[in-house]
């Protein structure tokens, strides 16, 4: 799933897929058809403190459950969504599902942060603080438990907007989070300008630094210039242990990838969160 700058708007998605004609007509009503039948389905992704070795939260991914091809990744569907408007129904049924999920984690005594990531084209929704507090609020659940992953398109396009639109979210007391840094226009006034709670270094330089000693010296540049911000460094897309050494080694401060875990659905999500405790107070 890749996004690029476009003149017909602030961005499109170009499709894994590259669809054309007919087949894309069928997938988009299909698609519309699997939004009103409950065929999307938000599958979880932990995030680890590095530090403590602890599970302080996980990350909302969508999955589609095909009648007929199977599960498919957001890489599949997210780019025709975009284009034909279906964006905002896709983030209320995401959002609602892992609120959900949130507030049962909360109830069980083990309050999790949720992480959603939000579409650049979600700017244009100017309700959007209110309907994603409304669903809090239904809920019970503290804001502070809801993390919101945008990526650097979403504050390009109209800054001053994107920063109300953040600073009404931060205001009701949910967190922000730069998702996918290092690979958009990264700008040092944006960052010093935004309110943001975490900052997640992009996968493209994780793996690629136990190769390359170049990315190396970048990403323990990033950990410098994340940590003057003064908010946590997030390192996605983590494979292995020596990775997860080495990104500890520099400072990174919360780790993910499939090194911990894939991508998993609810249940089994909580059965390897059950797992892993039980696991940690064995020792
Ligand atoms: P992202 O937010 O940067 O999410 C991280 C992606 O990296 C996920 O792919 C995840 O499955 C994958 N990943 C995690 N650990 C590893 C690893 O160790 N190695 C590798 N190679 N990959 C890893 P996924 O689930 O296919 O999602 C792709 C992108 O789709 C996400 O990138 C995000 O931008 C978007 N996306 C996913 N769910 C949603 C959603 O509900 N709404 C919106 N607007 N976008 C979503
Ligand atoms: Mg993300
Ligand atoms: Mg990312
Ligand atoms: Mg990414």
């Amino acid at each position: 799933y890749r996004s690029k700058a476009s003149n017909q708007g602030p961005h499109v998605y170009v499709a894994a897929d590259n669809q054309h004609g007919a087949e894309r007509l069928r997938t988009l009503q299909e698609l519309r058809l699997a939004l009103h039948e409950g065929q999307l389905e938000v599958y979880y992704q932990p995030k680890v403190d590095l530090a403590t070795d602890t599970v302080i939260g996980a990350e909302a991914l969508v999955r589609w459950n095909h009648p007929a091809r199977g599960v498919l990744g957001p890489g599949e569907f997210l780019g025709l969504a975009e284009e034909s408007g279906l964006m905002d129904e896709l983030t209320r049924i995401v959002m609602g599902q892992a609120l959900d999920h949130a507030a049962r984690w909360q109830h069980r005594g083990h309050p999790l942060t949720v992480s959603v990531n939000l579409a650049p084209g979600s700017l244009a929704d100017d309700h959007l603080a209110s309907w994603i507090g409304d669903l809090l609020a239904a809920r019970s659940l503290p804001s502070e438990l809801l993390m919101l992953e945008i990526t650097e398109e979403f504050l390009i396009a109209d800054r001053p907007r994107a920063q109300a639109i953040l600073g009404r979210l931060r205001q009701r007391g949910i967190r922000i989070s730069i998702d996918d840094f290092g690979t958009g226009y990264s700008s040092l006034a944006y960052l010093r300008d935004l309110p943001i709670d975490e900052i997640k270094l992009d996968q493209s330089f994780v793996m690629p630094m136990m190769e390359c000693p170049r990315t190396a010296a970048l990403v323990a540049a990033a950990v410098g210039l994340i940590h003057s911000l003064e908010v946590p460094m997030v390192a996605e897309g983590i494979e292995n242990a020596e990775a997860l050494a080495e990104l500890t080694r520099l400072g990174c401060d919360v780790g993910q990838g499939y090194f911990f875990s894939r991508p998993l659905p609810a249940a089994q999500f909580d059965r390897w969160l059950l797992e892993r405790r039980a696991a940690a107070d064995a020792v």
